[in-house]
């Protein structure tokens, strides 16, 4: 399958839907700081129309009462306008004055020179209130002037509020950036992150040796966008893949088959002893070769035809393949009407034993063969070698030569039998 990195993510990469969040977190995050540079702007300069139209407001409602206090010279209702005035928290001086330049009554509260610049900038210029006071005795004499009202609104006040105000603005913009931010986060993950990791999942449980047969992802919603787009690539792809390594089967076997028999042919049986007899010479165990070879089968074909010798020739290697199930053992056309078994981890012995079993199953298969001098029916004769491979001894030559030799030991000593080493 997909082996040990199967369902691996990829490491040390943030992932997708991290990366989109951060990016989008920034950017929410610069934007709700330029929105609000401006809320604050704005909202500064409605903050000073408001400070000032409040402050003249509250002065003309106290007027007429300042003014009959500086008329009567009656310190007493100057305090209490003072007092009135005084009570807004943002104001830090308040005086009435009379028309000498005396002060009647005053108010006046300790405060925290600001040394900000933005607060100066912002507040400088509407801190100070002076208010004239007038006073017209009767409807026919003109208003006489009887001093002034003075007022000085507290800088850190009108600070203190601009800076609470701004805090509310920027925290309520970063709120909304998280809360953005998390929310796109969450969708991008849901349409995009999300399906992707199910292709990538599907493509690391792919098993190279089948690519064809891939778990395919359904997209669902995604079947016509580019998600979609990219499964049904990557499925072309896949089952592109999977003809070409069906064709490179298919001449495998072709390359390696019999065309008659559908055994496996002389090619195959080369690679296949070379490769055994290492393996065997690894391990130190023995390997075992029986050769067959048809008894008469010129006759045969001479009499019977061609067609009815190729059919022998497919049942008897029926008949063998019946016998050497083993899957580690190999049957073998080894040319005209001689086959070959090889029989790897298998001593003389037990090749013996296989070597008679065979024999008896192409006798019984019972083809006529009249122009047999045996028994009037097909038989073989076989030859068995077995050796185990000295560790830097001579290659797999002499087990062959030995199988071949006992093949015609078994025909000289007149066909229809076995004939084994030793
Ligand atoms: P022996 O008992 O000594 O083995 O005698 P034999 O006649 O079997 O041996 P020989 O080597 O003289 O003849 C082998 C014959 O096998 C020759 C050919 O007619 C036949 N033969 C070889 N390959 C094929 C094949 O693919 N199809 C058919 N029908 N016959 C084949
Ligand atoms: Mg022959
Ligand atoms: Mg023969």
């Amino acid at each position: 399958m997909s082996g040990p990195s199967g369902r691996r993510r990829p490491s040390g990469r943030r992932s997708l839907t991290a990366k989109q969040a951060g990016l989008t977190l920034a950017i929410a995050l610069l934007l709700s700081f330029l929105a609000g540079v401006i809320e604050l702007a704005v909202d500064a300069s409605a903050m000073r129309q408001e400070i000032v139209s409040d402050t003249r407001h509250r002065l003309e409602l106290v007027h007429g009462t300042a003014a009959e206090a500086a008329f009567q010279l009656n310190p007493e209702l100057a305090s209490q306008v003072v007092d009135g005035l005084f009570n807004g928290g943002r104001v830090a001086r308040v005086a009435i004055r009379d028309d000498f330049g005396r002060t009647m009554a005053t108010r006046q509260r300790e405060y925290e020179p600001s040394s900000s610049w933005v607060a100066h900038a912002l507040f400088g210029d509407i801190l100070q209130y002076h208010q004239p006071l007038h006073y017209q005795a009767g409807v026919n004499n003109p208003p006489q002037s009887l001093g002034e009202l003075e007022l000085t609104l507290a800088l850190d006040r009108l600070t203190r509020d601009f800076t609470d105000r701004s805090l509310l603005i920027f925290s309520l913009g970063v709120a909304k950036a998280l809360a953005i931010a998390a929310l796109l986060a969450l969708v991008f993950h849901w349409f995009v992150t999300r399906p992707l990791l199910r292709v990538h999942a599907a493509i690391v449980n792919t098993d190279p040796r089948q690519p064809g047969r891939w778990p395919k992802p359904a997209m669902g919603r995604h079947g016509s966008d580019e998600l979609g787009h990219l499964v049904e690539s990557v499925d072309q792809l896949l089952q592109a893949f999977q003809r070409g390594l069906d064709q490179r089967d298919q001449l495998h076997q072709i390359s390696t088959m019999d065309g008659l028999t559908g055994i496996a042919n002389r090619r195959h049986f080369d690679a296949f002893i070379d490769r055994e007899w290492h393996r065997a010479r690894r391990h130190g165990h023995p390997l075992s070769v029986i050769f067959l070879d048809i008894d008469h089968f010129k006759e045969f074909n001479d009499h019977y035809g061609h067609v009815a010798g190729d059919d022998t020739l497919r049942a008897v290697a029926e008949a063998l393949t019946g016998v050497i199930h083993r899957a580690s053992d190999l049957v073998a056309r080894y040319g005209g009407e001689e086959f070959v078994c090889v029989l790897p981890d298998t001593d003389l012995a037990g090749a013996l034993r296989v070597a008679r079993r065979i024999h008896e199953q192409i006798r019984a298969l019972e083809i006529p063969h009249a122009y047999s001098t045996r028994s009037g029916r097909v038989t073989a004769s076989l030859g068995v070698a077995s050796g185990t491979p000295a560790p830097d001894g001579a290659d797999y030559e002499e087990l062959m030569a030995e199988a071949d030799r006992q093949l015609y030991r078994a025909k000289r000593q007149g066909r229809d039998r076995v004939a084994a080493q030793g």
